[in-house]
């Protein structure tokens, strides 16, 4: 099955889609991910990026396109993928429809306040393992792997700020966009467990 996350930065659709990843056995695409997996790398994409990054602005279509394009492509994709923050755009969403159709959007419905809650209390490990500091108990570490835990450029609070206006401007019409192909399914995530949130995500993948 070939899904799509659709929602705002923090919205939850890394933690469920990593849950996705390992129910359905398919693999979970985020250009979020693969953007800093550059930037780390220090390769020639990573450099181009960062800077939008950084300042919660979206990379160019015309990185991103040819980007997931190729990714898709690739045989692990062949049954199916979870595509975790694109397209972000009109343009984008456009692009994709050229190269590979999707059995649906999911649309994370979650109020801003709780979201810049959340993003500023992220934590990252360099292993991928995410958590939030109202949960941590002051711990500093990765309980994985061991390593220092560390916060995004982009997730401090006047980026997300940022990030959350960028996503209202460019990424929200994407929700009328699949609604009218009839592709979109809401998911209520406000004033729910993650468990709960996840269950039904499950379910509705399911049916798919
Ligand atoms: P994320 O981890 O999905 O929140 O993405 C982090 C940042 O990567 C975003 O704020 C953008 O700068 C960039 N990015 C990720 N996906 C896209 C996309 N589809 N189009 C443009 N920029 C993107």
């Amino acid at each position: 099955m070939k899904i799509v996350l659709l929602g705002a930065p923090g919205a939850g659709k890394g933690t469920h889609a990593q849950r996705l990843k390992v129910d359905f056995q398919i693999p979970h695409i985020s250009t979020g991910d693969i953007f800093r997996a550059n930037i780390k790398a220090g390769t020639a994409l990573g450099v181009k990026a960062k800077g939008y990054i950084d300042r919660g602005e979206l990379v160019p279509d015309e990185l991103v396109i040819d980007l997931v394009k190729d990714r898709l492509a690739q045989k692990d994709c062949e049954k199916g993928f979870i595509l975790d923050g694109f397209p972000r755009t009109i343009h984008q969403a456009e692009a994709m429809k050229q190269f590979v159709s999707v059995d649906a959007v999911i649309n994370f419905i979650l109020k801003d306040e709780v979201i810049i809650k959340r993003v500023s209390g992220r934590r990252v490990c360099s292993c991928g393992e995410t958590y939030n500091t109202a949960l941590l108990n002051g711990a500093t570490t990765c309980a994985k792997c061991g390593n220092e835990l560390y916060q995004r450029a982009d997730d401090k609070e006047e980026t997300i700020k940022n990030r959350l206006q960028v996503y209202y401007k460019e990424t929200s019409p994407l929700i009328e966009y699949y609604k009218n192909n009839g592709l979109l399914l809401d998911l209520d995530c406000n004033d729910r467990s993650i468990d709960e949130v996840y269950s039904d995500l499950n379910a509705m993948v399911k049916k798919l």
